[in-house]
């Protein structure tokens, strides 16, 4: 595919591409050009020529064209699943549900068009009262990973445009495809041309000639903790706006007054949905000694029973991993945990039966030391490590070991312990007896490394306007 720019794909002949491969059969899926300074370039110039337009758009009628471009995706739903599902890995039904994700979000922020507001404070002096203006930023420049490559996409997209700004996407470099279609499928909706442009290509080049770009005003990042470190440096430059969402190692604490059976599902859909690969997966589990017995016999059945597969094939229930380096930074990672004394209790390398593919077997490792790279780093892929604690407050304190802060989750029936884990876990988010789902509702963004700024509620506007005051003497 070729790179969507004002309102078109536009063909650059000459420019080096890059193949995007199906992670189920190494096969590559398609191809796609690798964009340098001039494209970027031009793409934000589309974007900047489509600003004022956009802007001065009725907040309502802004709405009312993302609402028609939800319709238009929405009956696109099931190629978009494909294509998501190919380049990505995930198994299909895991793909239809990220699809809807990406559509309620966008509703979400159409919805909130007609409750864009200000402020008004009456009698700052004789005669004079102050307004406080919200004005959107410009040109909002959206860096996407490729583990949820269309959910964190809206995220970015629904609160940017809602608000008048226009957007340049970049999608991860293996994740390209989905994010161009929808970006086509937007503007055949009637979004005009230049307001959502997408470039392909490299973090390190296009992604950092965006970041730099001077009519760039904001950039929305989600992505690891290194990259985002890189470009608040950057944003710095030009003091532009930054919003990151970047690693996390959630922990779990299972007490030993909670609903085990309950406890047991949220633990292992929380850690092995995509394969592992989600900034908000369970990537630690803290489980009272008491119960230790008890949560496995319900806890490890459910792993085992987890169906491996191509994530076309209707029956897999987890994908592959979804590359080789992923794959092998896995490996370390597990095989570090296993030297600092974890003890395999499931899994441990790759499926037998399933030649091609990234594949990795889920696996649940008990122990390891807490110095490990188990614990200490973000383990991205199917792997969970598990400690036996004996109180609310040696877990608590295991689980703010750690320089994340993204997610975390807690099962109990004590309305004691669980609004003592709401008050001290260092997360951004806090379930109890519930696990790692985000609300459209609710406000979204780690603490520590694990980013600033939030998606998601009313907050997320927030971040796409510029406030400012008036002052208006009228007697
Ligand atoms: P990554 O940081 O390598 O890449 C993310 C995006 O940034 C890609 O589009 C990449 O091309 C681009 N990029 C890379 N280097 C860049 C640079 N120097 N300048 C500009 N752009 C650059 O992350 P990844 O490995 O693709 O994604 C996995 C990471 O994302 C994990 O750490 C995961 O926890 C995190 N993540 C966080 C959230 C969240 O909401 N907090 C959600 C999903 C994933």
């Amino acid at each position: 595919m070729e790179m969507f720019i004002g309102g078109r794909f536009v063909e650059f002949p000459g420019l080096e591409r890059f193949p995007v491969i199906n992670p189920a059969t190494e096969e590559v899926v398609d191809t796609v050009p690798l964009a340098g300074e001039a494209q970027v370039d031009l793409a934000v110039q589309e974007a900047h020529r489509a600003f004022p337009g956009w802007w001065d758009t009725p907040a309502a009628r802004r709405g009312e064209i993302l609402m028609a471009a939800v319709e238009r995706v929405r009956a696109n739903a099931e190629e978009l699943a494909r294509t998501l599902t190919l380049e990505q890995g995930k198994p299909l039904r895991e793909a239809r549900l990220e699809i809807r994700r990406f559509l309620h979000t966008i509703e979400h922020y159409a919805g909130l068009a007609k409750n864009l507001r200000g402020g008004y404070v009456p009698n700052l002096d004789e005669g004079t009262y102050g307004l406080v203006l919200k004005r959107p930023l410009g040109v909002v420049a959206a860096i996407v990973p490729w583990n949820f490559p269309t959910t964190l996409l809206a995220n970015k997209l629904g609160p940017a445009l809602v608000t008048g700004n226009t957007v340049v996407a970049k999608p991860a470099e293996t994740t390209p495809l989905t994010t161009l279609r929808i970006a086509a499928l937007f503007h055949e909706a009637g979004l005009p041309p230049g307001v959502f442009n997408v470039v392909t290509g490299l973090g390190p080049v296009a992604g950092e000639v965006l970041v730099r770009h001077p009519l760039v005003r904001k950039v929305a990042f989600t992505g690891s903790t290194p990259v985002g470190k890189r470009i608040m440096a950057l944003a710095a430059e030009g003091v532009k706006r930054v919003t990151l969402e970047l690693g996390g190692s959630d922990p779990m604490i299972v007490c030993d007054d909670a609903d085990l059976d309950a406890a047991a599902k949220a633990a292992a859909v929380g850690r092995f949905f995509n394969c592992g690969q989600a900034c908000l997966a369970v990537k630690r589990l803290y489980v009272f000694e008491n119960v230790y017995e008890a949560f496995m016999e319900r806890f490890l059945p459910r792993v085992e029973r987890l169906r491996l597969g191509p994530g076309l094939s209707e029956d897999s229930q987890m994908g592959p991993l979804h590359t080789e380096r992923q794959r092998r930074l896995i490996e370390e990672q597990l095989r570090d945990g296993l030297e600092s004394g974890g003890r395999l209790l499931l899994g441990g390398g790759r499926p037998e039966g399933l030649q091609k593919g990234y594949f990795f077997s889920p696996t649940v490792v008990l122990e390891p030391g807490l110095d490990s790279r188990l614990a200490r780093e973000e383990v991205f892929g199917p792997v969970l490590p598990v400690w036996r604690v004996r109180s609310l407050e040696e877990a608590v304190e295991l689980a703010n070991r750690s320089p994340y802060g993204l997610g975390s989750t807690i099962f109990t029936r004590s309305l004691e312990r669980a609004s003592y884990a709401l008050e001290r876990l260092e997360a951004g988010y806090t379930w109890v007896n519930s696990v790692n789902r985000i609300y459209d509702e609710l406000p979204f963004g780690g603490m520590k490394e694990s980013g600033y700024g939030k998606e998601h509620g009313l907050e997320a506007l927030e971040y796409y306007q510029e406030t400012k005051a008036g002052v208006v003497r009228w007697r």
